[in-house]
């Protein structure tokens, strides 16, 4: 008899010819397990885009910059100082 190479459970009608290596539990289990990596990873990626991503665009700085009766490069210069 064949049995799950997880958690030794018998395989019970195993049918020749198949791959079964795991028990009806264990291949739940992992597939729950796979569906939570790959939230897991959305959620790493989505960070890394937030951390990639600049805090201001040019517009914004311009816009800025004009609020504060500068030019963009007077007001870039200011925010480096
Ligand atoms: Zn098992």
């Amino acid at each position: 008899m064949k049995k799950c190479e997880e958690c030794g459970a018998e395989l019970g009608e195993w049918q020749p010819g198949t791959s079964k290596r795991f028990c009806t539990d264990c291949i739940r289990k992992h597939k729950r397990d796979a569906a939570r990596r790959r939230v897991a990873a959305m959620r790493t990626i989505r960070e890394m885009e937030k951390l990639v991503k600049p805090v201001k665009t040019i517009a914004e700085i311009q816009h800025e910059a004009q609020a504060a009766g500068m030019s963009y490069g007077q007001y870039v210069a200011s925010l480096r100082r």
